[in-house]
């Protein structure tokens, strides 16, 4: 098989500096503001104009005043639990905000986010030397009920000093870093690269001094891990014609994964196209056929009913908003040590920008 030539770099060192500050920074699904806040920053200088909405959606907007409208989409919350009951003893119970995963909780550390400013805490657990002792405690699994959070504090008022109250965000503390082969790991790179690649298409779109026939909003949704709520509320507001959805999927390539139900998808193999009803087949045609010209390679997956995705949203939104969903694998999602490759991350920038160059107000997306 002969080896790919190297494509050159659409990362340079601010943007990569600005991907890690964004995915360092928490944004807990209601509480968004702060990561909104460092990527409309990034953004500002890209687009001709930004607003938010009620909730906390920010977007981007290049040439506003034309009535044909592309949206390039991405969502800007993190998986991240709540504040829900304080112990006597000055323990910390917990809800789930979104899908965070129970499994992974013991041992790790967190921040709280208090009324007074961000509390460290940890998931404290028993000592495989204590669990021993019973067949009862032996066994014990981590679930939402037997997790808790240890401030340091030894009773509620001590908790309740250091500025922690019921409904407090909390969000786990790991951040960005690099493992070999050019492979990035973190918490929330669901969705928080997608956030970046569209803003990375709008810097692109600048510097390469790009003139496009509609007006392109780059929108950062929020509270998508909730069931695509933020999502909802704006493409009602914007009412686009056309709509592209970024977020991650599952690298099914990794033990303990069914390739039989999840398809086959690896990291480092390209951004994947979606099959589905929400997805509309004339859009998903034009990307493939964007990839194909421009040799960005692809990976396939179908899913049944709904998307899963902000593309739902979309899709059903209005009068029905032409929609496809391009997809970043991923490894080990909603842990805190999510895993991307680099290549994956140019090469869905690549198909978004080349897409948004193909697209016109005269795009014929009639299915008859
Ligand atoms: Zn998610």
């Amino acid at each position: 098989m002969a080896k790919s030539k190297k494509t050159v770099s659409v990362m340079n060192e601010k943007s990569k500096s600005f991907l890690k500050e964004y995915l360092n920074t928490p944004s807990p699904v209601g509480f968004e503001s702060g990561g909104q806040k460092v990527w409309l920053n990034y953004l500002k200088e890209y687009v001709d104009t930004t607003f938010t909405d009620a909730y906390g959606t920010a977007v981007g907007v290049i040439n506003p005043d034309k009535n044909f409208k592309v949206v390039i989409e991405a969502h800007a919350d993190e998986i991240s639990w709540f504040v829900n009951y304080i112990s006597a003893e000055g323990l910390i119970y917990l809800k789930r905000n979104g899908g965070v995963d129970h499994q992974i909780a013991p041992s790790q550390r967190v921040v709280i986010h208090g009324r007074k400013g961000p509390v460290k805490a940890v998931f404290g657990w028993p000592a495989i030397h204590t669990r021993s002792g019973s067949a009862e405690s032996k066994d014990q699994q981590p679930k939402v009920e037997n997790l808790f959070l240890d401030c340091g504090a030894r009773t509620k008022k001590q908790v309740e000093d250091v500025g922690v109250h019921i409904g407090n965000a909390v969000t786990y503390a790991d951040g960005f870093d690099e493992v070999s082969y050019g492979n990035y790991i973190g918490r929330a790179f669901d969705n928080r690269i997608g956030g970046f690649m569209i803003a990375e298409v709008a810097r692109l779109l600048k510097e390469n001094k790009k003139s496009l026939p509609y007006s392109l909003y780059i929108v950062n949704a929020v509270q998508e891990e909730i069931g695509l709520r933020g999502a909802e509320m704006i493409a009602r507001r914007i009412k686009p014609d056309i709509a592209i959805i970024t977020d991650v999927t599952h690298d099914s390539t990794t033990p303990m994964i069914n390739k039989m139900i999840e398809g086959d998808c690896a990291c480092g193999k390209g951004p994947a196209l979606v099959y589905g009803p929400a997805v509309h087949n004339k859009l998903l045609a034009i990307i493939e056929k964007v990839a194909e010209k421009n040799k960005i390679p692809l990976q396939l997956r179908a899913v049944s009913r709904s998307t899963g995705t902000d593309t739902d949203s979309f899709a059903y939104a209005n009068e029905g908003c032409p929609s496809a969903l391009i997809s970043i694998p991923l490894r080990y999602m909603h842990t805190t040590v999510e895993m991307l490759h680099k290549d994956d991350i140019e090469n869905t920038i690549k198909l978004m920008y080349e897409s948004v160059l193909a697209l016109s107000p005269k795009t014929n997306l009639s299915y008859f």
